[in-house]
């Protein structure tokens, strides 16, 4: 097995050869979307970046298993541990169920991450669905001493913590620092520091989603679902743990500290974090009015918006930074990109009308051996991308009569685009709308029933049979009546 894959460990702050715990088996933990609205470009990145190691993995012949969770109570709007739950607010004003709501917005993000070819996860649990384990962590922590009760609620004890453990490892904060920039808001009398988390919050009167626990009826703080399901799921050390690098404090600050202080070590080999997405150069929020849905790219529908992008495009666009890097979205570059990636399949479709020489004047076996070097160097898909395009035009040298290539150079290079542009980048080709294909193929059976009575008229009878007898090879049935002829495709 190739075993060159480098990654940039977020924990400890380089390069790092990834050397799995359990070889063959790689345990890989994603933070997964909070499913109280539609998929947006936020929720692309993550899920594109992961889906390309997810496939890399998976072709170096590792034996994945990938969890992507799903969010679907505790996340409060504010900080994460204050105020109202997100899916339960959202519940209130539409009169729904909350299970409602996620089931809604979950199925969107499903049909969101098909369209950009993002392949499912091995496991897709929900924090509902793990309260158990959820509270059997806070018991954990609570029996270690790292947390206290109150009011019917627990917090995890960052002071305390913080004098045997160092809290802000992997951002890179003191506490002190944590401290001046932490806003102690209403209603947080309850912590004893404002740094403090909330493991287990009490349910108010009003709120909807609770469950029993040994300290009264309440609901999981938000960072403990991705360590309790974490370490049921992966185990009490697993390989990499991934997300949003928006996600890095406090979210997965908080999972180490929860970590550590319930079983005295870090349950995590390598932190990554993606970068963060940009609009016209701006940061996405609410306020700034630039949330675009995924839907809203596919369709074209969001003022922002001068046309529709296919979810390729908007894969390609996102493949063309390095997962490290911000990316910027503008009506412009992904116009640029739409036209790369056409430039791209063209040649890569003109791979099919190439006729081999005796020989090749083009090296191609180098073009492999770069893209996975690429791959290898922290997951660099752009220099994979670049090595593809120098490929390209080769290609399209080649199929100008400009150069030759010999039949094992031929497949060899074929190999490499199904490899590299399909499997691993997880590109496919833009086949259109089924409606768009149908028109396409009433057409085509048209036109060559026109040409059949063309040589009909002309008395050439061995293609006019010839066509007949071809479509229906085809599985056609073609009637001769007085009024012209009709077709259908038998079933
Ligand atoms: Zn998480």
């Amino acid at each position: 097995m190739r075993n060159k894959l480098t990654i940039y460990n977020t924990r400890s702050r380089k390069k790092e050869l990834f050397i799995p715990l359990h070889a063959p088996h790689v345990g890989m933990y994603v933070c997964g979307p909070t499913v109280y609205g539609d998929a947006h470009l936020g929720h692309a990145r993550p899920a594109i970046t992961f889906d390309l190691l997810f496939r890399y993995l998976t072709h170096l012949g590792y034996k994945v298993r990938y969890v992507r969770n799903i969010t679907d109570v505790g996340h409060l709007e504010h900080d994460a541990d204050e105020g109202e739950d997100k899916i339960a607010k959202k519940a209130r004003l539409e009169q729904l169920e909350p299970m409602e709501v996620v089931q809604h917005y979950l199925i969107r993000y499903h049909q969101a991450m098909d369209a950009l070819n993002v392949l499912p996860p091995s496991i897709e649990p929900h924090a509902s669905g793990h309260i158990i384990e959820q509270i059997e962590l806070v018991k954990e922590i609570l029996d270690n001493g790292y947390a206290y009760v109150s009011n019917g609620s627990v917090y995890f004890d960052v002071p305390k913590y913080n004098k045997d453990h160092h809290y802000g490892i992997l951002s890179g904060r003191n506490l002190d620092e944590t401290i001046n920039t932490t806003r102690a808001l209403d209603g947080q009398e309850e912590k004893h520091n404002p740094v403090d988390f909330a493991l287990w919050k009490h349910a108010q009167p009003e709120h909807i989603m609770h469950w029993p626990s040994p300290w009264g009826e309440g609901f999981p703080g938000w960072h403990c679902e991705c360590t309790a399901m974490g370490r049921k799921y992966l185990g009490a050390r697993f390989d990499i743990h991934g997300g949003g690098m928006d996600l890095l404090f406090p979210h997965h600050e908080c999972e180490i500290a929860q970590a550590v202080a319930a079983q005295g070590d870090e349950m995590v080999h390598y932190w990554m974090h993606n970068n963060m997405i940009t609009i016209n150069g701006q940061k996405m929020g609410k306020s700034y009015h630039n949330f675009i849905n995924l839907d809203e790219f596919f369709n074209g529908t969001h003022p922002l918006l001068e046309q529709a992008y296919d979810p390729m495009t908007i894969r390609f666009f996102i493949l063309q930074a390095h997962y490290r890097s911000t990316v910027d979205f503008s009506n412009e570059a992904l116009q640029a990109a739409e036209k790369g990636l056409q430039r791209m399949t063209e040649a890569v479709d003109n791979l099919e009308r190439i006729i081999p020489s005796a020989a090749s004047s083009v090296d191609v076996k180098s073009l492999r051996e770069k893209c996975y070097e690429a791959m290898d160097d922290d997951l660099n898909s752009p220099i994979v991308i670049s090595h593809l395009f120098d490929g390209a035009r080769m290609i399209n040298n080649i199929a100008a009569g400009n150069a030759t290539i010999s039949q094992e150079d031929l497949d060899e290079l074929k190999g490499t685009y199904r490899l590299f542009l399909y499997d691993i980048l997880g590109l496919k080709k833009n086949t259109g709308s089924d409606e768009h294909r149908e028109t396409a193929y009433h057409k085509a059976v048209d036109l060559l029933l026109e040409l059949r009575m063309k040589a009909k008229n002309e008395k050439d009878w061995a293609t006019s049979d010839k066509i007949r007898n071809a479509l229906v090879e085809a599985g056609f049935e073609i009637k001769d009546t007085k009024d012209g002829v009709t077709w259908r495709l038998n079933q």
